[in-house]
């Protein structure tokens, strides 16, 4: 049976290029704060409570550690209509960050970033004064109007290549970028993909690691048994991984269906994120939009869809 798994998993990344050439969508991801930022922020419990929720304003909300969505009252969350009038936060997709051969196709080219692009996308985004968020973050701000950084963008990465711990996340430490990493946990310690103790490393360092299910199966074709297989295991392994609770999910090819949020619900998670098509108005908080990248756009054009797409 091990040996099907290298298959497998080449043939659903095939599928899931395939997925994702058909949108002009993107992911993005998100950051956290410093952990130095973060160390300070924890001698003044005074500030814990409120920090992440309302008080802090412009740049200092950098240091603002976001509440765990599960700490706020209920009473405090906004409606959908409410969440879904709120401005959207830029959130950008990527896949492989590496240069192109003569293997990949033009439409796989959308999702294989070459090294120097990546680079200059991310310059870009440091030169503009973006600050990256994480998903906590964004939760609050949605639900509860909370304060972010001025100009947050989201950086997510799907699909667990390895290319994002040597080559993605590197560049991303020179500007103090976080970001998140949607994890499908079958490609954990294959050929070119992550392995659990980089995930372990990534989350250590800040990141945040949500999941992208076991295999990348459609989520609008679960039935039963699926969602343990897809659902419930992955987030298990992902957890005694990282230690920490897996709150946030990416649907595979961004495909989702509402009778996804109940059962995304009950196993505990606060937010999913789909790709370019329009979110659901009731909602909300599980069909947040992100856009993919293209490996194609040079540092120009990432910004103009960045301002365009949301
Ligand atoms: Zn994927």
């Amino acid at each position: 049976m091990k040996n099907l798994f290298p298959a497998a998993a080449t043939l659903l990344a095939a599928l899931s290029l395939a997925a994702c050439d058909t949108k002009t969508a993107t992911t993005g991801e998100a950051r956290t704060a410093p952990s130095a930022e973060a160390a300070a922020a924890l001698k003044t419990p005074e500030a814990a409570p409120t920090s992440g929720a309302a008080a802090v304003a412009t740049d200092e909300a950098n240091a603002a550690p976001a509440p765990d969505p599960g700490t706020i009252p209920a009473a405090k969350v906004n409606d959908a209509a409410a969440i879904y009038a709120r401005p959207q936060v830029p959130i950008l997709c990527y896949h492989q960050i590496r240069d192109w051969t003569g293997r990949d196709s033009r439409s796989a080219k959308d999702y294989i970033v070459p090294v120097a692009a990546f680079k200059a996308q991310v310059k870009m985004l440091a030169d503009s004064g973006y600050h990256t968020i994480l998903p906590d973050q964004l939760y609050a701000y949605l639900t509860t109007g909370a304060k972010l950084p001025s100009k947050p963008i989201m950086l997510t990465f799907d699909d667990t290549d390895l290319d994002q711990f040597t080559i993605a996340r590197p560049e991303l430490d020179k500007y103090g970028y976080k970001a998140v990493y949607f994890v499908m946990t079958v490609s954990l310690g294959r050929p070119h993909y992550m392995t659990k103790d980089m995930v372990k490393q990534l989350s250590d360092q800040g990141n945040l690691i949500g999941s992208h299910t076991w295999d990348h199966h459609n989520v609008k074709k679960y039935q039963g048994q699926d969602w343990v297989t897809q659902i419930d295991k992955p987030t298990k392994t992902l957890e005694e991984i990282t230690g920490k609770k897996i709150k946030y999910f990416a649907y595979p090819f961004g495909l989702w269906n509402p009778q996804a949020f109940p059962e995304l619900k009950q196993r505990g998670f606060a937010a999913a994120f789909s790709l370019a098509e329009k979110r659901d108005q009731q909602d909300p908080l599980f069909t947040i939009r992100r856009i993919i990248a293209s490996g194609y756009w040079s540092p120009r054009t990432l910004h103009n869809s960045i301002v365009q797409s949301f």
